[in-house]
């Protein structure tokens, strides 16, 4: 589901998106082979310090950081707990009902980990992980893969891939099922919608995206006996119109883009940046996505999309 170009943190390497992840470097030797170039800088910016301070200087208390990641496999699961491990000790983790209550902005900055694409892992190791820290995720999923078997998981999946002209396959098929989403939620967990069928809604009709924005949202207030307020869309930052941007700030309080930026705390607005983490590399890239450097790559994106934004009109 998530192709090879979802929610790439700008700049990474092909080979380690979460699609593949289950095969790939896991133990992530910054010397291995198939580091690229602009990793080993990521690296020494997070091992020299240099991304700790910046990470420093930039964040505050009226500050939230929203992390992008999707699976955990178990290889990659060490990789995960250091980086919480570490976040917790800069940050204060954000719970996801706190951005629709009236709330303070505390002593440390925030910070908000996302994970897309309703992934089995985050309900049997990635939840349990969380609350340990007293911390609680915000997992948006795509109901119309719940309970689904392999092969029907499957065959889903590749209408997707081939809308996107993806040639890879995603073999993740084992998604959330719907007595795990409503446990999650339960938790005090955050459930979104990621769409019902892990779309590109910059390519599909307007019925379509009726169906996979508008019904998702319903599906998933009916599973959840509460309204869904946050919605994420899928691939990369521009997949996105302004209609079914409209429909999908008509169905939820928040959007999330998969778009690095930084958000004011304790008022974020609707429209909401978020970054992405790739779980298969180590810490210092995480420090580093997390620098501010990546903001700055994504600026005239964000400006793409604010004014977008601005064009629907809604509150
Ligand atoms: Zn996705």
């Amino acid at each position: 589901m998530c192709l090879q170009t979802e929610n790439r943190p700008a700049g990474a390497s092909l080979p380690v998106e979460c699609a593949g992840g289950h095969d790939l470097p896991t133990d992530a030797s910054l010397m291995g082979s198939t580091f690229t170039i602009p990793d080993l800088l990521r690296s020494f910016a997070g091992r020299s310090g240099i991304a700790a301070l910046s990470s420093r200087l930039i964040h505050s208390p009226r500050t939230l950081r929203i992390l992008i990641y999707h699976d955990v496999p178990a290889s990659l699961f060490c990789h995960f707990e250091s980086h919480l491990a570490w976040l917790s000790q800069r940050f204060e983790f954000a719970r996801p009902d706190e951005l629709i209550r009236e709330t303070s902005p505390g002593n440390r900055p925030r910070i908000l980990l996302t994970f897309d694409d309703g992934c089995s892992d985050n309900y049997a190791t990635v939840a349990p992980l969380l609350e340990s820290y007293g911390a609680r995720g915000l997992f948006f999923v795509c109901p119309g893969f719940a309970d689904l078997s392999r092969q029907e998981s499957l065959r889903l999946m590749e209408r997707s891939a081939a809308i996107m002209g993806a040639t890879n396959r995603d073999s993740r098929w084992e998604r959330l099922s719907r007595a795990q989403i409503i446990d999650l939620d339960r938790r005090g967990h955050g459930i979104g919608s990621h769409t019902m069928t892990h779309v590109p809604l910059a390519r599909v009709t307007e019925d379509e995206t009726i169906k996979e924005v508008e019904e998702c949202a319903a599906l998933l207030a009916s599973w959840l006996e509460h309204p869904c307020h946050y919605f994420a869309w899928t691939y990369s930052w521009d997949e996105i119109t302004p209609k079914s941007l409209k429909l999908a700030l008509d169905c939820h309080k928040f959007c999330f883009s998969p778009c690095s930026g930084l958000n004011p705390w304790p008022h974020p607005p609707r429209l909401l940046w978020r970054t992405a983490v790739d779980v298969s590399k180590p810490l210092p890239y995480l420090q580093t996505q997390i620098s501010g450097l990546p903001d700055q790559a994504y600026r005239s994106k964000r400006a793409w999309l604010k004014q977008m934004r601005r064009s629907v009109a809604a509150p």
